[in-house]
């Protein structure tokens, strides 16, 4: 598996689309990266189902595929610093 996953989000301060490289090697993880086009800084958050022990996929909504390798149901949130 990849230990580091590429992630699209959208800023949250001036909505371009900016590349995040996620480490997959942590269930959750928040940081501050400073957006690449508006240099103003984003809080991302990440969470990794598949690593997480806590998680139960048939609490999920079971209308998700399963089985797609390249989905590793991985789950950014941005927001901005002040929220
Ligand atoms: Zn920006």
């Amino acid at each position: 598996m990849n230990p580091l996953e590429e992630i699209d989000v959208l800023c949250p301060y001036c909505n371009e689309i900016i590349t995040l490289l996620i480490d997959c090697s942590q269930s959750q993880q928040s940081y501050t990266e400073d957006c690449f086009v508006c240099c103003r800084p984003i809080v991302v958050i990440v969470h990794l189902p598949l690593y997480d022990p806590l998680y139960d996929p048939m609490a999920m909504d079971s209308t998700a595929e399963q089985g797609t390798d390249d989905d590793l149901a991985l789950s950014v949130q941005v927001r901005r610093e002040d929220d």
